[in-house]
Order: structure tokens, then C-alpha cells, then sequence
């Protein structure tokens, strides 16, 4: 149990960190629709954005001021997220480094901190790979496959990832490799690690990136381990430990994709509003009718709601409470608000939501992915289930 008194965490009323949200809204104001649009046609990266965001400080929000970041808690990289989608931009480019930070700062040795967070804070160096799905076992990670094998003075790594998002644009990946076969272990989460790997060194020689067509602009890849040999330093914390670590990262990371969600939110029921509000047919704009404001209206109560969970997540998230519950709770309401919400954004421009150069389908497509990723719904509902409400394993 936590010596945390939880009861006495109190909960943000309203949306937290004003200045750095309009901060960011405004270095938004310079990557519009138009730029998203051109880089989704051509597939590519947004560097420019990712460039911006980085020396503007705003990614390195959770890097301790010591080795050069702001050192400011979770709820403040959720607000930076949450306002870079709610301007209609996409973070996914660049969130990993905030949610894998907490593995490197808790459980990183000091040695592995010097080395590389300064660098991450200045962007000279990218952690934005974070090597954990597999295609054989997919949402089963206790079951994952990659073997990390004690070789002489480091490890060598066999085995296969996917969906590791942002492989060919970092310079670091944290991964999740099996340590100790499952069947030698008491529990099925034992025997995991997690390795800080340097991918400048690894890429071709051992370490194969290819890159998968995906209905969004994700650069995600499919990443191929064969023999790559990696120093003893490479661990991160304890061998053996590496499920428990990820975990932390996995709670920090449902929180901030929530964030995410909620910018969605509120980027689509602004864009709906405005144009039931403009549009006229039949002589009345679209909005005075019921069939389109009421589900406007229900889609804003429900991430309203949404919000009020995310904050709650992070409140307990920096308290250093424990968050599973509501990190959970707060991906799957916010992702779910996110996705009615776009729905009715769909619906309410008629036949113009298909019209790319509204800015519409593109951020619908991107919002469909949180009803899948990082987790799905559906496991999220067995978390709940089965580790909060009691009910018997179904796996
Ligand atoms: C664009 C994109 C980016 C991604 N980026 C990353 C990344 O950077 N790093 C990374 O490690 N992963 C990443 N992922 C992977 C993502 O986390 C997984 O796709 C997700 O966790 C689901 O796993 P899966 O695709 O293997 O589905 P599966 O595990 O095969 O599940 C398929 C479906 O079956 C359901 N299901 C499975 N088992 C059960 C059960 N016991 N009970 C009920 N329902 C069940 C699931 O809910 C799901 O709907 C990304 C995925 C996408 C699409």
C-alpha cells in the first residue's frame, strides 16, 4: 500500500498551466492545416515542428532542470500535449521522450542520466522509439519473445518488434526484451528488462528498421533484432525488473495520449460548432436543428467529463499516488469522447468532411488510432475488471 493519502490530492477545477498553453497555441499558429496536409501526402516527418517544439523547451517539460530540461510535472506535459492537438496539430511525432522519461529518470543509473538527458533537452539526441509490441503476441507483453542474452561484457538481442512509432527518427529506443525464459520465472511479468539502446550504433549491425504504410502519418516501423550486440550499460535499473518500470512509463503514457484525446476533443466540437453555425440550408443554419446540436452537445458533455479524469490521473500521477486506475480510466473516456466527437464533427460538415482542405478527415483518421493504441479498449476494460472491481481472469 502507499503511505499516500490519496483523499488529500486535490483535483485542478480548471484547466492547469494557462501560460503554457498559450505559449504553445501560439507556436501552433505557424504549422496550419495546409503543412499537416502536405506532410501526410508525402508521407513524411514533421521535422520542422518537432524542431520548433524542442528549442522552444516544451519537450524537454519533464527533464529535471539539473540536466537541462524544466523539470515540471506530468499535468504540464499533458497541457503542452492536450494544446498541441486541441490547435489542430498532431504530438505523435514527438510524445515518446515525455512518457519514456519516467523509466530513464527512476530507474536510469546517474551515469546513463549525464549521458544522455542533456542531450535529449537540447534535442541533440532523439528517445522517441519505445520497442515493446510484438507481432506474435501483440497486447499479450508478458509473452513477448525478444531475447536479451548475457554475452561477455553486454547483451545480445534476437527477435522482432512492431508498430515502434518514430524508429527512423530517433537516435535512442527504450526497449522491452525477455531476459529469462518465462518458463524459468515464478510470475509471467518477470524476467522482462528494459535497454536504453543507441540505434546510431546498432543500425546495421544487428538492428533493421522497416517502415510501415499506415492509414496515418505515424512513421511507425516494423524493427528486426538479429544478433545485435549491446554494451552491459545498455540496462536500465535491475535485469528482471523491466515489466514493473514499463508499467510506470505505460501510465504516464495513458495519460498524456489522453491529454491528446482531449485536445482532439476540443478541436472537433469547435470546428463542429462553428459550422452548424454558419451553415445554412433550408434557411436556418444546421445548428438550429436538434438532430445536429444535440450530439454536439452530448459529445462536449462527455469530454468535459473526460478532462475532469485526465486531471485526476495526473494529479495522483505527480503526487507519486497510485495512478493504474485512473490512467486507465482517463486513455479509455478520453479516447472515447475524442472519437464521438469527431464522429459528429463528420457528420455536421455534410459532404465537406471528405474535402481534405477542411482539415476534418485528416484529424478523424488520427483520432481513430486512441480506440486501438497505446492499449485497446477492450483491455482496458479487463484492467478494470479483473484488477480493480475483483471479477474472475479471462486471462
Ligand atoms: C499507429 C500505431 C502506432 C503504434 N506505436 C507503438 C509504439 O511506438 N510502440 C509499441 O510498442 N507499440 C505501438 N503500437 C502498438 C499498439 O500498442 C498495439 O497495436 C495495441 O496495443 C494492440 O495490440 P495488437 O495490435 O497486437 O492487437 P491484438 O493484441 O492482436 O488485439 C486485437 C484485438 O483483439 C482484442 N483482444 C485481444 N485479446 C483480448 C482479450 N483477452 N479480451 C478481449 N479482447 C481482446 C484487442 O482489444 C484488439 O481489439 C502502435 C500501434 C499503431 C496502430
Amino acid at each position: 500500500m502507499s503511505h499516500i493519502d490519496t483523499a488529500a490530492i486535490t483535483m485542478p477545477t480548471a484547466p492547469q498551466w494557462a501560460e503554457i498553453r498559450e505559449a504553445v497555441a501560439r507556436l501552433c499558429d505557424d504549422f496550419p492545416d495546409e503543412y499537416w496536409r502536405r506532410l501526410d501526402r508525402e508521407d513524411a516527418y514533421p521535422k520542422d515542428f518537432v524542431e520548433t517544439l524542442t528549442e522552444s523547451g516544451f519537450l524537454a517539460a519533464l527533464i529535471p532542470e539539473q540536466y537541462g530540461g524544466s523539470g515540471l510535472p506530468l499535468s504540464a506535459a499533458a497541457a503542452v500535449l492536450e494544446t498541441i492537438h486541441d490547435r489542430g496539430c498532431n504530438a505523435a511525432a514527438c510524445h515518446a521522450q515525455m512518457y519514456t522519461m519516467g523509466t530513464v529518470l527512476k530507474h536510469g543509473s546517474e551515469a546513463q542520466k549525464e549521458r544522455y538527458l542533456p542531450g535529449i533537452a537540447t534535442g541533440d539526441l532523439r528517445l522517441q522509439a519505445f520497442g515493446v509490441t510484438e507481432p506474435t503476441t501483440g497486447s499479450d507483453t508478458t509473452q513477448l519473445k525478444t531475447r536479451a542474452e548475457r554475452n561477455g561484457d553486454g547483451y545480445v538481442v534476437n527477435g522482432q518488434k512492431v508498430w515502434t512509432s518514430r524508429a527512423f527518427e530517433s537516435d535512442l529506443m527504450l526497449l522491452l526484451a525477455r531476459t529469462t525464459p518465462a518458463a524459468e520465472c515464478k510470475k509471467r511479468s518477470d524476467g522482462m528488462s528494459v535497454f536504453l539502446i543507441d540505434m546510431r550504433e546498432a543500425l546495421g549491425n544487428g538492428l533493421t528498421l522497416r517502415k510501415i504504410d499506415a492509414m496515418i502519418n505515424h512513421n511507425t516501423c516494423e524493427v528486426f533484432f538479429d544478433n545485435l550486440q549491446i554494451p552491459a550499460d545498455a540496462l536500465v535499473g535491475e535485469e528482471g525488473r523491466g515489466f514493473r518500470y514499463i508499467v510506470d512509463s505505460m501510465n504516464a503514457e495513458r495519460i498524456l495520449i489522453a491529454a491528446e484525446c482531449i485536445g482532439d476533443a476540443k478541436f472537433f466540437l469547435r470546428k463542429a460548432t462553428e459550422y452548424a453555425n454558419e451553415r445554412e440550408v433550408f434557411g436556418r443554419p444546421i445548428g438550429a436543428n436538434q438532430g445536429i446540436q444535440f450530439p454536439i452537445a452530448k459529445a462536449y458533455a462527455a469530454a468535459q467529463a473526460a478532462e475532469l479524469m485526465v486531471a485526476k490521473a495526473a494529479a495522483l500521477f505527480d503526487a507519486g499516488a497510485p495512478a493504474g486506475e485512473a490512467a486507465n480510466m482517463a486513455k479509455l473516456l478520453a479516447a472515447d469522447a475524442s472519437w464521438e466527437a469527431a464522429e459528429v464533427c463528420m457528420q455536421v460538415y455534410g459532404g465537406f468532411a471528405f474535402a481534405r482542405e477542411y482539415g476534418i478527415e485528416r484529424k478523424w483518421r488520427e483520432a481513430r488510432l486512441y480506440q486501438t493504441a497505446p492499449i485497446s479498449k477492450n483491455m482496458i476494460y479487463a484492467y478494470l475488471g479483473q484488477h480493480v472491481l475483483g471479477l474472475p481472469r479471462s486471462y
